[in-house]
């Protein structure tokens, strides 16, 4: 049997986060030195978030879990989650067999004392779901030329 490389960083390190209110609040673990995410599909589009994905494990609702809502596309096994308060996206997870099944992502512009501006990111093709492309360094449009 083959070993599965992990998909995450060894040079974990443990951030703490939230919603703008400050209603909701969360921990998770997470590499800034590795590209953040960005995507093109229908809601990221509309939401304009930068995520990361964090091992589950490592990810906690620290407080507000019962001001926290939740959003499917259709019957997706993928979830996000929002405070019902402000608005703000915190965090979501699911189930994603090539992101190595169960997984857990953070907004990352929610996490204190962290600026994106600052930050690598990649992007993702889910406008098209193109998810078999990869990121690549370069925002995909929504319509090619
Ligand atoms: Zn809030």
């Amino acid at each position: 049997m083959s070993e599965t490389p992990s998909i995450y960083s060894h040079n974990l390190k443990k951030y703490v986060g939230g919603c703008h209110c400050g209603a909701v609040r969360f921990e998770a673990e997470l590499d800034l030195a590795e590209p953040m995410s960005r995507c093109n599909c229908s809601i990221c589009t509309k939401m304009g978030g930068t995520t990361t994905q964090v091992p589950p494990k490592t990810f906690r609702v620290l407080s507000g879990e019962e001001h926290l809502g939740e959003y499917r596309v259709g019957d997706s096994p993928n979830f996000r989650k929002f405070c019902k308060r402000c608005g703000v996206q915190c965090f979501g997870g699911g189930y994603v067999e090539m992101l190595g099944g169960t997984f857990a992502s953070v907004n990352v512009g929610c996490l204190d004392g962290v600026d994106v501006a600052l930050l690598r990111i990649q992007y993702w093709d889910g406008y098209n779901n193109n998810w078999e492309a990869g990121a690549r360094p370069q925002p995909w449009p929504l319509h090619q030329a």
